[in-house]
């Protein structure tokens, strides 16, 4: 097994306070790290760096932990911009929506949707994530959400069963029948290729009784639970989610002071998604409340057709800071080591020895590049996985 030793760093992010500045981040200057079978083995001063097969010298460039998006629905085919153009214009658009969706993913071959995934993937780690969790949710048939799980099976551990999007359009006068489908045939087909399960908690999808009903048969099948919720409005979702003490629950956009007190509570991580509401032209959550309460914030892509089409973690963390008043270090940590903890993985997100060896080496000599240059393609390199070909 050969070693390399990647020296030179001008500015190393570990999320390890052991090891660096004593901050979350756990920053070293002047450093170096040593990776061998896929893993990290050492991280120190450059100057104590051992010797190893072989050197890459990155001229004091900031090396990060890989972005960790612990949110997106990368299976779907079809093409929305019309109306996102319509939207920003200011055009009421009510054709669509998730059923175009819907419709265009169910009509796709199975090549065609992983070609689409492998290119969404590709296009993620040359942005710096190397570790991804993918959503179904746009077949809504016991065939299709099965096909889309085991399609994204083949490029992430991270999967997730998300049967419960929407009510498909054949169900639409018999929302319980979809329940009943979704926990009854469509869990068991799902289940073998997931290893989390999830809802759309909001109005207009399903309440908070379809929710719990559908997380915990989820969980008696073995998947773990996270949410979608408090996205449009203020709701019940959050509260389910801390009550069944779920990993994460992701949107948190209007929340009350109950919310905030049960997240830090039960340390239910909140990811929040501010790409969702760059692109729709909505209020930001408001993570600064969040972060002076104590919650573990994370920060992800949601990628999706229709709310945010975006790909891009440094987008996030830039807009996390200008919008959200996170600060960058914040912001860094929120989308590395807070995706980990959103994924419930310890070995990702943090540069240190056992860790991922899942790194970015960054055009800049500083992670606060990151915000301080949106829009800039700094990811310079990235070490991690690669998608299947
Ligand atoms: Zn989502």
């Amino acid at each position: 097994m050969s070693s390399l030793l990647v020296r030179n760093v001008g500015e190393l992010v570990t999320n390890d306070p052991t090891l660096g500045d004593g901050t979350p981040l756990g920053l070293l200057r002047d450093a170096a790290l040593v990776v061998e079978g896929g893993r990290v083995v050492w991280v120190g001063p450059s100057a104590d760096a051992p010797a190893a097969d072989a050197v890459q010298d990155v001229g004091g460039r900031a090396v990060i932990p890989g972005f960790v998006d612990s949110h997106s629905h990368l299976v779907f085919a079809g093409d929305r911009s019309a109306e996102f153009a319509a939207r920003m214009s200011g055009t009421p658009y009510s054709a669509g929506g998730i059923r175009t969706t819907v419709a265009a993913t169910r009509a796709a071959t199975d090549e065609q949707l992983t070609a689409h995934v492998a290119r969404h993937v590709e296009e993620m780690r040359r942005q710096g994530t190397t570790t991804v969790e993918i959503k179904s949710g746009y077949g809504l048939t016991v065939r299709d959400e099965a096909r889309a799980l085991a399609i994204a099976r083949a490029f992430t551990e991270e999967t997730t069963f998300l049967g419960a999007h929407v009510v498909p359009e054949e169900y639409a006068t018999d929302p319980a029948g979809y329940v009943d489908l979704v926990t009854g045939p469509m869990l068991a087909a799902a289940a073998g290729h997931a290893r989390w399960i999830d809802v759309f908690c909001e109005t207009g999808a399903f309440d908070v009784d379809q929710a719990r009903t559908i997380l915990e048969a989820g969980a008696a099948a073995g998947l773990r639970g996270r949410l979608h919720a408090n996205q449009l409005g203020h709701g019940p979702g959050v509260q389910l989610a801390c009550d069944l003490e779920l990993v994460a629950v992701d949107h948190c956009t209007f929340l009350d002071d109950r919310d905030v007190a049960a997240l830090g509570d039960t340390g239910t991580v909140a990811t929040l998604l501010p790409g969702v509401e760059f692109s729709t032209r909505s209020p930001y959550p408001d993570a600064r409340r969040l972060l002076d309460a104590g919650v573990v914030v994370a920060l992800a892509s949601d990628c999706n057709p229709g709310s945010c089409y975006t790909s891009s973690m440094p987008l996030c963390v830039a807009l996390a800071v200008r919008e959200m008043r996170m600060t960058p270090a914040e912001a860094l940590w929120a989308a590395t080591a807070g995706g980990a903890r959103a994924l419930a993985r310890d070995d990702v997100g943090r540069l240190a020895p056992g860790s991922c060896a899942h790194f970015a080496v960054l055009d800049a000599p500083s992670y606060v590049h990151l915000a301080y240059r949106p829009g800039v393609p700094l990811v310079l390199d990235v070490h991690g996985p690669r998608p299947p070909a």
